[in-house]
């Protein structure tokens, strides 16, 4: 133990990507005075050595740096622009995010119309652009005024996240041929894990009748789950940052409650579920849980990883919906 390491705040360090995302090697370490930067760089995160020279891969929000920390192993530093438990849709970014995305050797986003503040910078910066949705088959948006356009959440379906898997390694096999094997092998059982959730998906909806399969949610983003899934879609606002919860939005998600007689409906971690909680309180329903989409949790959370993330999803829904949720 070095001893000017600080004290950590009380138990368990909670604010990990704090060290993640901040760009220690080029910007803190040059800007700041010799002691904020040793304790800075002291303070326990063994990725953020003084001599960390990897290649640094900066992603739009969690869910994409998990799944690129995972492809990439130990030979990339891999950050997020946006923190747990952000908006990322309608997200503003800082001075400070301008300059995380400036250092990058490569940037990777979800395309898709998710990350339209994005866009507007990372057009001016040097590094390499990947959008990783690049293979994945899009679902158009079905309603409302985001009607024609792709919804955002393919990485809400394990099968098309392996898509995402396949472009990372392209990607960093361009940015590092040196370890292209090491790429091919972490992007090849990173996909395998995510079978594991298809099947999980699919076997734990089987055991569902047809008709209880109806998933009612806050915003539209499980278009994808639920066409790997053979789920019905329903919801009160289709993309978060046109959310507006308008009186209309909530007699039509109590209509589909009543029609279909649906056991449980759900609202996302990064949404007030008060809209939803009105649907609950105007009908029979349960409310089916948190559902996590756009961020991951912190790091003792219930969701620190994106494989965890889909897990919980699945097993929240096919409870829910079967009736065995805990409801609340
Ligand atoms: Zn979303």
């Amino acid at each position: 133990m070095h001893p000017a390491r600080p004290a950590p705040p009380t138990g368990r360090w909670t604010r990990p990507t704090l060290w993640r995302t901040w760009p220690v090697r080029r910007a803190v370490s040059a800007a700041l005075g010799g002691a904020l930067a040793s304790v800075l760089l002291l303070s326990g995160c063994t990725a953020l050595a003084e001599e960390d020279d990897r290649p640094v891969v900066v992603t739009t929000f969690t869910v994409l740096a998990d799944i690129a920390s995972n492809v990439a192993g130990d030979h990339l530093r891999v950050e997020s622009i946006t923190k747990v438990g952000a908006e990322i849709h309608g997200y503003e970014p800082t001075p400070g995010d301008v300059r995380v995305a400036a250092n990058a050797d490569l940037i990777l986003d979800n395309g898709l119309g998710l990350e339209a503040w994005f866009e507007r910078f990372v057009g001016e910066l040097d590094a390499p652009h990947v959008v990783v949705s690049h293979d994945v088959d899009p679902i158009p948006i079905a309603s409302h005024a985001g009607a024609g356009r792709p919804n955002p959440h393919a990485w809400m379906s394990p099968l098309e996240a392996q898509h995402y898997v396949d472009a990372m390694v392209a990607a960093f096999t361009d940015l590092d041929p040196a370890h292209a094997a090491d790429y091919r092998a972490n992007g090849d059982a990173y996909n395998a894990r995510l079978d594991e959730v298809q099947d999980e998906l699919e076997s734990g909806l089987d055991a569902l009748p047809p008709e209880q399969r109806v998933l009612v949610t806050c915003e539209g983003a499980f278009s994808y789950l639920a066409r790997d899934g053979g789920l019905t879609e329903a919801y009160l606002w289709p993309v978060n940052a046109e959310q507006q919860s308008t009186p209309s939005q909530i007699a039509d998600a109590i209509r589909v409650v009543e029609d279909n007689d649906v056991a449980a409906v759900f609202c996302e971690s990064t949404v007030s579920d008060s809209a939803m909680r009105q649907v609950v309180g105007a009908t029979g329903a349960a409310f089916g849980g948190v559902l996590y989409v756009d961020s991951l949790s912190l790091p003792d959370g219930p969701v620190p990883t994106y494989l965890d993330l889909l897990r919980h999803d699945v097993r929240t829904i096919v409870a829910g919906l079967s009736g065995k949720g805990e409801g609340s």
